[in-house]
């Protein structure tokens, strides 16, 4: 059990089948509670013990981020907040809301930010006074998430509105993908000496048995290359010098989609 305290803010790491997170928030000051993205509810409420749940709160539609919704609002009387876009396909939904909204946890507020392309309601939960981002699949340490219900243009402008809050940010996304996705970085940026220096830390840390999650915008900035596109030695290397950063964007995400196909991931 990883606990992190941020700024009035706590957050709870709990790692559910083979790569999910599920965190669960909580504003030390008042006690209210928030479960972001429950792939499932028995994990939840065996480190709860009986507390209360005030939110839950949903990134995206996919099993993996909601199939505990229902029990633990059952258990729990939490009210559940996801994406307005998709609120036919989230059980117990109780508020939808969309980018612009916010969602008051204790005396926290949670700004939704629009992030389409893994699904094409995703939303993203930042608490901006804490300065922590709930990312769901948009974003992963050193890689990002797949384009599935969306336009690859959508996404990339997803990532760029992330690349824009402030650096110290500290971002949890919703998967461990970070081995994976730093064999596929290498092949993209092998000098990058930020890259090189994350790769040390995720073997640490995996060898260790914690998780990866969080790391912060700034460490994303200098070596997740889906953050990366405007940089002239990715652009270099993928041979789009004069393409929009979009374009860019696309090719890689091809590229990681054909390596994780060879690699068998
Ligand atoms: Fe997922």
């Amino acid at each position: 059990m990883i606990v992190e305290k941020c700024n009035g803010l706590s957050v709870q790491i709990l790692p559910v089948l083979e790569d999910n997170y599920i965190f669960l928030i909580e504003d030390l000051r008042t006690g209210a509670l928030a479960v972001v993205d429950p792939t499932e509810a028995s994990p939840v409420l065996d480190v709860l013990e009986g507390r209360r749940v005030d939110l839950i709160l949903n990134t995206h539609h996919h099993w993996d981020h909601v199939s505990g919704n229902t029990e633990i609002k059952r258990k729990t009387g939490a009210r559940v907040i996801g994406p307005a876009a998709e609120v036919d396909d989230i059980p117990g939904i109780d508020r939808g809301v969309i980018g612009g909204d916010t969602v008051a946890l204790g005396e926290h507020i949670a700004l939704v930010i629009d992030v389409p392309g893994n699904t094409s309601g995703h939303i993203a939960f930042w608490f901006k006074e804490a300065g922590l981002l709930f990312s769901g699949d948009t974003i992963f340490h050193l890689g990002c998430g797949r384009v599935q219900e969306a336009m690859p243009a959508q996404m990339w402008t997803s990532i760029d509105k992330i690349r824009k809050l402030p650096p110290e940010t500290l971002i949890y996304s919703s998967h461990e993908y970070a081995a994976d996705n730093a064999r596929f970085a290498l092949t993209i940026e092998p000098d990058n000496a930020a890259l090189l220096k994350q790769i040390a830390r995720i073997e640490d840390k995996r060898q260790a048995g914690m998780p990866t999650v969080p790391s912060t915008l700034a460490t994303e900035l200098a070596a997740n290359p889906f953050l990366r596109v405007d940089r002239a030695s990715i652009r270099s290397r993928l041979g789009c010098m004069e393409s929009a950063n979009w374009e860019v964007f696309a090719k890689l995400r091809r590229m990681k989609d054909a390596f994780r196909e060879l690699k068998n991931l």
